[in-house]
Protein backbone atom coordinates (compact mmCIF):
# COMPACT_ATOMS: atom_id res chain seq x y z
CA UNK A 1 0.00 0.00 0.00
CA UNK A 2 1.22 3.48 -0.78
CA UNK A 3 2.06 5.03 2.21
CA UNK A 4 0.79 8.83 2.89
CA UNK A 5 2.62 11.72 2.99
CA UNK A 6 1.03 12.56 6.89
CA UNK A 7 2.83 8.67 7.31
CA UNK A 8 6.10 9.22 6.27
CA UNK A 9 6.42 12.68 8.17
CA UNK A 10 5.06 11.43 11.39
CA UNK A 11 7.48 8.43 11.73
CA UNK A 12 10.37 10.43 10.26
CA UNK A 13 9.90 13.12 13.53
CA UNK A 14 10.85 10.06 15.66
CA UNK A 15 14.52 10.85 14.82
CA UNK A 16 16.59 13.81 15.78
CA UNK A 17 17.44 16.49 13.17
CA UNK A 18 21.24 16.16 13.69
CA UNK A 19 20.71 11.85 12.71
CA UNK A 20 19.18 13.26 9.56
CA UNK A 21 19.78 14.14 5.93
CA UNK A 22 17.40 16.06 3.67
CA UNK A 23 18.58 15.98 -0.19
CA UNK A 24 16.29 18.34 -2.73
CA UNK A 25 16.38 18.06 -6.15
CA UNK A 26 15.76 14.43 -7.60
CA UNK A 27 16.31 15.43 -11.35
CA UNK A 28 19.18 13.89 -13.74
CA UNK A 29 21.93 14.37 -11.19
CA UNK A 30 20.17 14.65 -8.19
CA UNK A 31 18.40 11.54 -8.05
CA UNK A 32 21.81 9.18 -8.53
CA UNK A 33 23.43 11.09 -6.12
CA UNK A 34 20.53 10.79 -3.62
CA UNK A 35 20.58 7.07 -4.43
CA UNK A 36 24.24 6.75 -3.62
CA UNK A 37 24.03 8.38 -0.56
CA UNK A 38 21.25 6.70 0.95
CA UNK A 39 22.54 3.38 -0.38
CA UNK A 40 25.84 3.99 1.49
CA UNK A 41 25.17 5.28 4.32
CA UNK A 42 21.38 5.26 5.32
CA UNK A 43 19.87 2.29 3.86
CA UNK A 44 21.08 0.02 6.94
CA UNK A 45 21.25 2.86 9.48
CA UNK A 46 18.11 2.37 11.71
CA UNK A 47 19.13 5.61 14.30
CA UNK A 48 19.14 8.24 11.13
CA UNK A 49 16.96 9.29 8.58
CA UNK A 50 16.90 10.12 5.14
CA UNK A 51 14.59 12.69 3.31
CA UNK A 52 14.01 13.95 -0.03
CA UNK A 53 12.14 16.73 -1.54
CA UNK A 54 11.70 18.02 -5.49
CA UNK A 55 9.54 20.68 -6.91
CA UNK A 56 7.90 17.57 -8.35
CA UNK A 57 6.19 15.67 -5.46
CA UNK A 58 5.94 12.71 -7.51
CA UNK A 59 9.78 12.02 -7.97
CA UNK A 60 9.74 12.06 -4.53
CA UNK A 61 7.64 9.81 -3.65
CA UNK A 62 8.85 7.58 -6.16
CA UNK A 63 12.31 7.63 -4.70
CA UNK A 64 10.79 7.29 -1.14
CA UNK A 65 8.74 4.25 -2.12
CA UNK A 66 11.01 2.25 -4.39
CA UNK A 67 14.13 2.46 -1.56
CA UNK A 68 11.79 1.86 1.30
CA UNK A 69 10.70 -1.48 -0.57
CA UNK A 70 13.89 -2.19 -1.08
CA UNK A 71 15.13 -1.58 1.91
CA UNK A 72 12.63 -2.45 4.68
CA UNK A 73 15.17 -1.19 8.11
CA UNK A 74 16.18 2.32 6.36
CA UNK A 75 13.98 5.21 7.60
CA UNK A 76 13.78 7.07 4.25
CA UNK A 77 10.52 9.98 3.48
CA UNK A 78 9.41 12.70 1.75
CA UNK A 79 8.71 15.97 1.92
CA UNK A 80 6.67 18.31 -0.47
CA UNK A 81 9.05 21.65 0.42
CA UNK A 82 12.33 22.55 1.39
CA UNK A 83 10.95 24.24 4.23
CA UNK A 84 10.39 20.58 5.95
CA UNK A 85 13.16 19.71 4.76
CA UNK A 86 15.13 21.53 6.89
CA UNK A 87 12.90 21.31 10.07
CA UNK A 88 13.79 17.69 9.34
CA UNK A 89 17.31 17.92 8.92
CA UNK A 90 20.88 19.57 10.30
CA UNK A 91 22.39 17.88 6.80
CA UNK A 92 20.74 19.49 3.60
CA UNK A 93 22.21 18.94 -0.42
CA UNK A 94 20.34 20.90 -2.78
CA UNK A 95 21.20 19.72 -6.28
CA UNK A 96 19.00 22.66 -8.35
CA UNK A 97 18.81 23.81 -12.15
CA UNK A 98 20.15 27.26 -11.86
CA UNK A 99 20.88 30.34 -9.63
CA UNK A 100 17.03 31.15 -9.46
CA UNK A 101 16.32 28.18 -7.97
CA UNK A 102 18.99 27.91 -5.20
CA UNK A 103 17.70 31.84 -4.40
CA UNK A 104 13.56 30.52 -4.00
CA UNK A 105 14.62 27.36 -1.98
CA UNK A 106 17.34 29.00 0.19
CA UNK A 107 15.60 32.45 1.07
CA UNK A 108 12.24 31.52 0.33
CA UNK A 109 12.59 28.80 2.39
CA UNK A 110 15.60 27.08 4.14
CA UNK A 111 16.89 30.60 5.50
CA UNK A 112 13.50 31.78 6.72
CA UNK A 113 13.06 28.06 8.51
CA UNK A 114 16.27 28.41 10.45
CA UNK A 115 15.83 31.76 11.64
CA UNK A 116 12.60 29.94 13.17
CA UNK A 117 14.35 27.09 14.70
CA UNK A 118 13.31 27.17 18.40
CA UNK A 119 14.80 24.75 20.78
CA UNK A 120 17.20 23.25 18.31
CA UNK A 121 20.31 25.22 16.85
CA UNK A 122 20.67 26.30 14.18
CA UNK A 123 24.49 25.97 14.00
CA UNK A 124 24.47 22.54 13.48
CA UNK A 125 22.88 22.78 10.12
CA UNK A 126 25.26 22.29 7.18
CA UNK A 127 24.31 22.68 3.33
CA UNK A 128 26.17 21.95 0.50
CA UNK A 129 24.81 23.20 -2.73
CA UNK A 130 26.15 21.08 -6.14
CA UNK A 131 23.60 23.03 -7.86
CA UNK A 132 26.22 24.85 -11.20
CA UNK A 133 25.21 28.54 -10.41
CA UNK A 134 26.36 32.41 -10.62
CA UNK A 135 29.04 32.75 -8.16
CA UNK A 136 28.46 36.23 -6.91
CA UNK A 137 24.44 34.53 -6.02
CA UNK A 138 26.39 31.58 -4.80
CA UNK A 139 28.28 33.65 -2.44
CA UNK A 140 25.30 35.73 -1.17
CA UNK A 141 23.10 32.84 -0.31
CA UNK A 142 25.98 31.52 1.62
CA UNK A 143 26.01 34.47 3.38
CA UNK A 144 22.74 34.94 4.32
CA UNK A 145 22.93 31.07 5.98
CA UNK A 146 25.88 32.39 7.81
CA UNK A 147 23.99 34.96 8.84
CA UNK A 148 21.10 32.46 10.36
CA UNK A 149 23.85 30.75 11.89
CA UNK A 150 24.50 27.78 9.79
CA UNK A 151 27.20 26.80 7.47
CA UNK A 152 26.81 26.36 3.82
CA UNK A 153 29.48 25.38 1.12
CA UNK A 154 29.40 25.72 -2.51
CA UNK A 155 30.02 21.88 -4.53
CA UNK A 156 29.61 21.59 -7.78
CA UNK A 157 29.85 18.96 -9.65
CA UNK A 158 32.24 17.22 -12.62
CA UNK A 159 31.33 13.55 -14.40
CA UNK A 160 27.54 13.94 -15.47
CA UNK A 161 25.22 11.21 -15.28
CA UNK A 162 27.12 8.73 -15.73
CA UNK A 163 29.94 9.84 -12.87
CA UNK A 164 26.75 10.86 -10.36
CA UNK A 165 25.61 7.10 -10.99
CA UNK A 166 28.72 5.49 -10.46
CA UNK A 167 29.69 7.62 -7.56
CA UNK A 168 32.78 8.85 -9.26
CA UNK A 169 32.04 12.76 -9.40
CA UNK A 170 34.72 15.10 -8.62
CA UNK A 171 32.94 17.54 -6.38
CA UNK A 172 34.62 21.29 -6.28
CA UNK A 173 34.63 23.05 -3.22
CA UNK A 174 34.46 26.41 -2.26
CA UNK A 175 34.43 27.12 1.70
CA UNK A 176 36.50 27.07 4.55
CA UNK A 177 38.87 24.80 5.63
CA UNK A 178 36.43 23.35 8.29
CA UNK A 179 33.32 22.93 6.49
CA UNK A 180 35.70 21.19 3.36
CA UNK A 181 36.53 18.79 6.53
CA UNK A 182 32.57 18.24 7.25
CA UNK A 183 31.56 18.02 3.71
CA UNK A 184 34.37 15.40 2.68
CA UNK A 185 33.13 12.33 4.32
CA UNK A 186 29.45 12.80 2.81
CA UNK A 187 30.65 13.78 -0.71
CA UNK A 188 33.00 10.84 -0.64
CA UNK A 189 30.18 8.83 -0.93
CA UNK A 190 29.05 10.33 -3.79
CA UNK A 191 32.61 11.06 -5.74
CA UNK A 192 35.72 10.02 -5.77
CA UNK A 193 37.85 13.54 -6.05
CA UNK A 194 37.15 15.89 -3.53
CA UNK A 195 38.79 19.20 -4.42
CA UNK A 196 38.92 22.41 -2.11
CA UNK A 197 39.24 25.35 -4.32
CA UNK A 198 39.47 28.27 -2.28
CA UNK A 199 36.69 30.16 -0.07
CA UNK A 200 32.97 30.65 -0.90
CA UNK A 201 32.36 30.78 -4.29
CA UNK A 202 35.44 28.87 -5.50
CA UNK A 203 34.28 25.64 -6.07
CA UNK A 204 31.89 27.38 -8.97
CA UNK A 205 34.30 29.86 -10.16
CA UNK A 206 35.92 26.13 -11.12
CA UNK A 207 33.51 24.54 -12.51
CA UNK A 208 32.21 27.37 -14.55
CA UNK A 209 36.22 27.89 -16.01
CA UNK A 210 36.21 24.30 -16.81
CA UNK A 211 32.64 24.19 -18.55
CA UNK A 212 33.93 27.25 -21.04
CA UNK A 213 36.77 25.04 -22.26
CA UNK A 214 34.62 21.91 -22.53
CA UNK A 215 31.81 24.14 -24.51
CA UNK A 216 34.45 25.70 -26.85
CA UNK A 217 36.08 22.17 -27.53
CA UNK A 218 33.17 20.42 -28.17
CA UNK A 219 32.22 22.88 -30.98
CA UNK A 220 35.35 22.90 -32.55
CA UNK A 221 36.00 19.13 -32.19
CA UNK A 222 31.85 18.94 -34.20
CA UNK A 223 33.95 21.19 -36.93
CA UNK A 224 37.05 19.09 -37.25
CA UNK A 225 34.99 15.87 -37.42
CA UNK A 226 32.66 17.59 -39.93
CA UNK A 227 35.37 19.37 -42.13
CA UNK A 228 37.30 15.78 -42.09
CA UNK A 229 34.33 13.88 -43.44
CA UNK A 230 33.69 15.91 -46.68
CA UNK A 231 37.77 15.46 -47.00
CA UNK A 232 36.94 12.26 -47.13
CA UNK A 233 38.34 10.84 -44.48
CA UNK A 234 36.94 7.56 -42.12
CA UNK A 235 35.63 9.36 -39.02
CA UNK A 236 36.77 6.88 -36.80
CA UNK A 237 40.30 7.14 -38.57
CA UNK A 238 40.21 10.52 -38.30
CA UNK A 239 38.80 10.39 -34.38
CA UNK A 240 42.13 8.24 -33.83
CA UNK A 241 44.30 10.50 -35.18
CA UNK A 242 42.97 13.41 -32.98
CA UNK A 243 42.89 11.54 -29.85
CA UNK A 244 46.69 10.27 -30.29
CA UNK A 245 47.53 14.24 -31.32
CA UNK A 246 47.72 17.27 -29.78
CA UNK A 247 43.69 17.81 -30.67
CA UNK A 248 42.63 15.28 -28.61
CA UNK A 249 40.38 16.41 -25.81
CA UNK A 250 37.21 14.45 -23.58
CA UNK A 251 35.28 16.54 -26.53
CA UNK A 252 36.91 14.06 -29.08
CA UNK A 253 37.73 10.86 -27.23
CA UNK A 254 34.89 10.22 -25.17
CA UNK A 255 32.05 12.99 -26.04
CA UNK A 256 32.42 12.30 -29.71
CA UNK A 257 29.88 13.93 -31.62
CA UNK A 258 29.87 10.90 -34.58
CA UNK A 259 28.19 7.89 -34.07
CA UNK A 260 30.87 4.77 -34.56
CA UNK A 261 33.79 7.30 -34.49
CA UNK A 262 35.35 5.68 -31.04
CA UNK A 263 35.15 1.68 -31.41
CA UNK A 264 33.79 0.09 -28.29
CA UNK A 265 32.35 3.53 -26.80
CA UNK A 266 29.16 4.55 -26.68
CA UNK A 267 28.75 8.31 -26.63
CA UNK A 268 25.69 9.93 -26.66
CA UNK A 269 25.52 10.70 -30.47
CA UNK A 270 25.15 6.64 -31.12
CA UNK A 271 21.66 7.08 -28.83
CA UNK A 272 20.34 9.82 -30.84
CA UNK A 273 22.50 12.52 -28.45
CA UNK A 274 20.00 11.41 -25.71
CA UNK A 275 21.17 11.44 -22.02
CA UNK A 276 24.29 13.40 -21.43
CA UNK A 277 24.38 17.12 -20.57
CA UNK A 278 21.66 18.68 -22.04
CA UNK A 279 22.29 21.71 -24.86
CA UNK A 280 20.29 23.77 -22.84
CA UNK A 281 22.94 23.33 -19.76
CA UNK A 282 25.93 24.33 -21.72
CA UNK A 283 24.14 27.29 -22.49
CA UNK A 284 23.59 28.56 -19.09
CA UNK A 285 27.09 27.67 -18.10
CA UNK A 286 28.74 29.42 -21.20
CA UNK A 287 26.07 32.65 -20.07
CA UNK A 288 27.45 31.80 -16.49
CA UNK A 289 30.89 32.46 -18.07
CA UNK A 290 30.42 35.35 -19.74
CA UNK A 291 28.54 37.27 -17.29
CA UNK A 292 31.39 37.19 -14.86
CA UNK A 293 33.59 37.76 -17.26
CA UNK A 294 32.26 40.65 -18.34
CA UNK A 295 31.93 41.57 -14.41
CA UNK A 296 35.70 40.86 -14.57
CA UNK A 297 36.49 42.78 -17.18
CA UNK A 298 37.96 39.64 -18.58
CA UNK A 299 37.84 39.27 -22.81
CA UNK A 300 36.28 35.96 -23.54
CA UNK A 301 35.90 36.27 -27.56
CA UNK A 302 36.00 32.17 -27.88
CA UNK A 303 33.47 31.62 -25.08
CA UNK A 304 31.07 34.35 -25.94
CA UNK A 305 31.19 33.37 -29.85
CA UNK A 306 30.30 29.58 -28.52
CA UNK A 307 27.92 30.82 -25.80
CA UNK A 308 25.97 32.20 -28.82
CA UNK A 309 25.93 28.95 -30.90
CA UNK A 310 24.64 27.39 -28.02
CA UNK A 311 22.49 30.20 -28.19
CA UNK A 312 21.54 30.32 -31.89
CA UNK A 313 20.62 26.16 -31.54
CA UNK A 314 18.40 26.45 -28.61
CA UNK A 315 16.30 29.47 -30.56
CA UNK A 316 16.23 27.70 -34.13
CA UNK A 317 16.11 23.81 -33.17
CA UNK A 318 14.85 23.66 -29.67
CA UNK A 319 14.56 20.27 -30.24
CA UNK A 320 17.97 20.15 -29.38
CA UNK A 321 18.01 21.76 -26.34
CA UNK A 322 17.58 18.94 -23.99
CA UNK A 323 19.56 16.40 -26.27
CA UNK A 324 23.15 16.21 -25.38
CA UNK A 325 25.28 19.81 -26.06
CA UNK A 326 27.69 17.17 -28.59
CA UNK A 327 24.54 17.75 -31.31
CA UNK A 328 25.69 20.88 -32.17
CA UNK A 329 27.50 18.70 -34.89
CA UNK A 330 24.31 17.81 -35.84
CA UNK A 331 23.20 21.44 -36.22
CA UNK A 332 26.84 22.34 -38.14
CA UNK A 333 25.97 19.33 -40.31
CA UNK A 334 22.32 20.47 -41.38
CA UNK A 335 24.22 24.22 -42.76
CA UNK A 336 25.65 24.70 -45.56
CA UNK A 337 28.11 27.67 -46.05
CA UNK A 338 29.21 28.13 -49.80
P1 LIG B 1 17.52 18.58 -13.78
O1 LIG B 1 16.78 19.70 -14.39
O2 LIG B 1 17.41 17.20 -14.35
O3 LIG B 1 17.13 18.46 -12.21
C1 LIG B 1 16.80 19.54 -11.38
C2 LIG B 1 15.78 19.05 -10.36
O4 LIG B 1 15.51 20.11 -9.44
C3 LIG B 1 14.43 18.66 -10.99
O5 LIG B 1 14.04 17.37 -10.52
C4 LIG B 1 13.47 19.74 -10.51
O6 LIG B 1 12.14 19.28 -10.34
C5 LIG B 1 14.12 20.11 -9.19
N1 LIG B 1 13.73 21.44 -8.74
C6 LIG B 1 13.66 22.59 -9.47
N2 LIG B 1 13.27 23.61 -8.69
C7 LIG B 1 13.08 23.10 -7.45
C8 LIG B 1 12.66 23.66 -6.21
N3 LIG B 1 12.33 24.95 -6.13
N4 LIG B 1 12.55 22.84 -5.15
C9 LIG B 1 12.87 21.53 -5.24
N5 LIG B 1 13.28 20.95 -6.40
C10 LIG B 1 13.37 21.72 -7.47
O7 LIG B 1 19.05 19.04 -13.75
P2 LIG B 1 20.35 18.11 -13.60
O8 LIG B 1 20.80 17.64 -14.93
O9 LIG B 1 20.14 17.13 -12.50
O10 LIG B 1 21.42 19.23 -13.16
C11 LIG B 1 21.40 19.79 -11.86
C12 LIG B 1 22.58 20.74 -11.75
O11 LIG B 1 23.80 20.01 -11.97
C13 LIG B 1 22.57 21.88 -12.77
O12 LIG B 1 23.02 23.04 -12.15
C14 LIG B 1 23.55 21.40 -13.84
O13 LIG B 1 24.15 22.47 -14.54
C15 LIG B 1 24.55 20.62 -13.02
N6 LIG B 1 25.25 19.56 -13.73
C16 LIG B 1 24.58 18.73 -14.57
C17 LIG B 1 25.28 17.71 -15.26
C18 LIG B 1 24.55 16.77 -16.20
O14 LIG B 1 25.23 16.04 -16.92
N7 LIG B 1 23.23 16.75 -16.23
C19 LIG B 1 26.66 17.57 -15.06
C20 LIG B 1 27.32 18.41 -14.16
C21 LIG B 1 26.60 19.41 -13.51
Amino acid sequence: MRPTFRAMQVASRSISRSKSTSFIGLGRMGYQMAYNLFSKKYAQASDSQFVVCDANPETAHTFCASFSTQYPSANISFVETPEQAAILSSNIITMLPSSPQVKSVYNGSIIPTLQKLHGESPQETFCIDSTTLDVDVARTVASDVSKAGATMIDAPVSGGVAGAMAGTLSFLVGGTEESFKMAFPILSLMGQRIIHCGPSGSGLAAKICNNLVLGVEQIVVAEAMLLGQRLGLDPAVLASVINSSTGGCWASSVNNPVPFSLPGKSPPCERDYDGGFATSLMLKDMGLASNVAEKEGTPLPLGTAARDIYATIVEKQPELSTKDFSSVYRYLEQRVEK
